[in-house]
């Protein structure tokens, strides 16, 4: 099939068949397209979209250029969760184990941050040891072992996203939602999942900033990946402010260990709680949102989702004794207070740029191959709706030496606003 043709017809507005999008995804890799034809293909269906079916096929032939889990041996349902990305959201680490102790294997393929939204996988290997650099064999026995386990992106996986992906990123054509749902779902029906939970933040930290554009992502995504047989489901969950109060990475697993431990903020707990219900309910492991409750609250306290967390930071090769002693962490040398200079209410606090000066001191990265300090960060971060006194302190900041101190300082000056009457904390989680 010739590329001229297939990007002629999208580029008229007409729906492409699932051998023009197999012969798409297998040009890229067989070189028969080549970059500047599958780039005026990416920016035609940028602009002409693409229809469930045609977004649905596209997403399996992805799938289908890569290697997939298999995860037939494990005789529990696989369910995993995807969040668009957000400010201080570690939600994975504390959910995964405690949806597994709950009786629910959990394969979970992550991603590293770009840009302001921190990664899963740069969170993990901020603990001494931990590698998320498994392939597919050893992530298979360790799911089957642990009911759960955290890798990265592997060679193998969905090779045609790789290289789609670095052509959007160059060509204008990342926010197409078509695009961004086929490379979504395909990097997670290669982990051989049964059912899928997609946290779709919006607000300010978010991919996604209003809520419109983050409801039609939700309904995108959902609707293809009911489409392709697998029960999808999506929260909507607001990203106005960091989520908990800890954003970095050796602090954000020090606060997601508070959390196993039923000492978590109360916003991150009620996230992870919504997701997990909904990934018990696809499961089958609880028969309504009250019992699926139930059971996620009893493995927080009864210690088994905190065990299920420290068996997998062994097994991944990680200090297991960081659960006990958290300041086996990397450790920042300076841990300074920002304090309020007036008695107020916090109206607001802005993830985008608190975010942006963490990654400019090295706590996330503007480039992928750029390395991160797992130190940095901060942590004590105060919440909107709290009423705060002159001289509390509202964060503290983690940091390598004065100049960093001096940057994270300004922008907490620039995220925080004031009321001087109460406010009203916005919902966190919407449900249709
Ligand atoms: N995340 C992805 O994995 N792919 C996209 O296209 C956008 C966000």
């Amino acid at each position: 099939m010739s590329p001229a043709l297939i990007i002629a017809r999208k580029r008229d507005g007409h729906r492409l068949s699932r051998e023009e999008i197999r012969s798409f995804i297998t040009g890229l890799a067989d070189g028969s397209w080549a970059d500047y034809q599958a780039t005026a293909l990416l920016m035609a269906i940028f602009l002409k979209g693409m229809t469930s079916e045609e977004t649905a096929d596209l997403t399996l032939e992805m799938l289908a250029s890569g290697a997939k889990a298999n995860l037939s041996s494990i005789p529990l349902k696989k369910v995993d969760k995807h969040s668009t990305g957000g400010v201080g959201d570690k939600v994975s680490l504390i959910l995964a184990p405690l949806v597994a102790a709950c009786g629910v294997a959990v394969p979970m393929i992550s991603g590293r941050g770009l840009g302001h939204t921190g990664g899963t996988l740069d969170k993990l290997e901020s603990i001494p040891g931990f590698t998320v650099g498994l392939g597919l064999a050893r992530f298979e026995e360790l799911t089957a072992k642990h009911g759960f386990c955290m890798i990265g992106q592997t060679a193998e996986i969905v090779p045609a996203d790789r290289k789609l992906y670095s052509l959007r990123d160059v060509t204008a054509t990342v926010e197409s939602i078509p695009l961004i749902c086929a490379s979504i779902l395909s990097k997670k029906f290669a982990e051989d999942i049964d059912a899928l939970v997609l946290d779709v933040k919006f607000g300010r930290g978010a991919f996604m900033q209003d809520i419109e554009s983050a409801r039609q992502l939700a309904e995108a995504l959902v609707a293809i990946g009911r489409s392709t047989g697998k029960d999808v489901r999506a929260l909507l969950t607001s990203m106005e402010q960091p989520l908990g109060c800890a954003v970095g990475n050796a602090v954000e697993v020090a606060e997601s260990i508070e959390t196993l431990k039923g000492c978590g903020p109360g916003d991150l707990l009620e996230v992870t709680i919504a997701l997990g219900v909904e990934m018990l309910l696809a499961a089958g492991a609880a028969e309504n949102a009250g019992a699926a409750t139930k059971k996620l609250y009893r493995a927080l306290a009864t210690g088994e989702a905190l065990e299920k967390f420290r068996g997998i930071i062994e097994a991944q090769g990680g200090d297991p004794k960081v659960i006990d002693a958290p300041a086996r962490l990397p450790t920042a040398p300076l841990q300074i207070p920002y304090v309020a200079v007036k008695t107020a209410h916090i109206a607001s606090v802005d993830p985008r740029r608190i975010a942006l000066a963490l990654l400019d001191i090295g706590a996330g990265r503007k480039r992928a191959e750029d390395s991160i300090d797992p130190a940095v960060g901060l942590t004590h971060l105060a919440k909107v709706g709290q009423h705060i006194r002159a001289g509390e302190t509202l964060a503290v900041i983690h940091a390598r030496d004065e100049a960093q101190v001096t940057h994270v300082r300004a922008a907490l000056d620039s995220s925080f606003t004031y009321s001087e009457t109460a406010v009203t904390v916005p919902a966190l989680v919407l449900r249709d």
